[in-house]
């Protein structure tokens, strides 16, 4: 197929460029860069940059024909969002506004979506179906629930065939491709710069949180898993359905025992200090991922935390600086 990935030079999207590369799809990322990396976009994909807010570009881009949208261009930082409403949803939704236009002119029928466990705000059932009420608790998560819910309607309206995947923490790296954000704010990397010595300690946000330990709990999956679930998307969804499904392990751990498992993978002391909660996180989110392993055949081959912290701890001592 020919496929375009938004946000393809991003965290999640590069590695999934590079699974459908590999997979031999033709690939195009389109990318405004002001997250992405231009050496994260993988060998064999093109890029073209720009933003999903220039209508005009975006209906050009669409215009060359393709024959599906991996969508993934979106601000995605919680606590940000708290501060910037208006800026979270003009990005996410106006974003997924244009493309979703273009993509009807341009006749492209396919489209998988990357929403968040954030929909959910906070869920009265652990681990979380995809029945479960939707309740954003921040303005991150409510603009990807807007999404989630636009692409209902066009499903139905226009007979696009949609799949919004409900991603919980995704971490771990993959061959050359990794995380690498300015300014970092993911657990996972700030805990492994802490190893590192490039930061002096691990700031735990919240430490009363009514959960086994007081820090808040998350759901954690290996990047090169959640990729996967992507191929496996847009080949199952047909023309006028729309399926969400969840991506997780189903299984919980703290900001505590993800300290801890950083200190066994790395051999490194790891200096935490007690902080105040962060604006807008749930105490806990852990998904059900029943429904995308019965309906696709999704499993997830690396589960444990261990080998997503030490994924992870590998490519930064590979890539000290990044991708710069
Ligand atoms: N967290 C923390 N210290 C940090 C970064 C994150 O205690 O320096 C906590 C955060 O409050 C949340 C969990 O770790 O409960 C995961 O946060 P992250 O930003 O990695 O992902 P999110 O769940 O916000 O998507």
């Amino acid at each position: 197929m020919k496929l375009l990935v938004t946000g393809g030079a991003g965290y999640v999207g590069s590695v999934v460029a590079s699974q459908l590369v590999e997979a031999g799809h033709e690939t195009v990322v389109l990318d405004d860069l002001s997250k992405g990396h231009k050496e994260a976009v993988p060998e064999g994909a093109r890029l073209v940059e720009g933003s999903l807010l220039d209508e005009a570009f975006v209906r050009e881009t669409l215009a060359r024909g393709f024959d599906g949208v991996l969508h993934f261009a979106a601000l995605s930082l919680v606590a940000e969002s708290v501060e910037e409403p208006e800026r979270y949803y003009r990005n996410n939704v106006g974003g997924a506004l244009n493309l979703l236009g273009a993509m009807g002119e341009a006749g492209v029928g396919r489209l998988v979506f990357s929403s968040t466990a954030a929909v959910y705000g906070e869920p009265g059932e652990v681990p979380i179906p995809e029945t479960a009420p939707t309740g954003p608790t921040n303005p991150y998560g409510s603009s990807k629930l807007a999404v989630d819910r636009l692409i209902g309607h066009v499903a139905e309206a226009r007979g696009l065939a949609a799949t919004s995947l409900r991603y919980f923490n995704v971490a771990g790296a993959s061959g050359r491709f990794g995380e690498d954000h300015h300014p970092e704010t993911h657990l996972i990397p700030i805990v492994l710069q802490a190893a590192a010595g490039t930061r002096e300690s691990v700031k735990i946000f919240g430490t009363d949180y009514p959960t086994r330990d007081g820090t808040a709990v998350r759901d954690y999956v290996h990047i090169e898993d959640l990729g996967r679930a992507h191929q496996l998307a847009l080949e199952a969804s047909e023309p006028g359905e729309h399926r969400v499904y969840n991506l997780g392990n189903g299984s919980g751990f703290s900001v505590l025992q993800v300290v801890e498992a950083a200190r066994s993978v790395t051999g490194e002391d790891i200096r935490t200090e007690e902080a105040p909660r962060r604006a807008g996180d749930p105490p806990e989110l852990v998904a059900s991922s029943d429904a995308i392993r019965a309906d696709l055949g999704w499993r997830p081959e690396k589960p444990g935390l261990e080998a997503m912290i030490s994924d992870a701890w590998a490519w930064m001592q590979e890539h000290p600086d990044g991708y710069e």
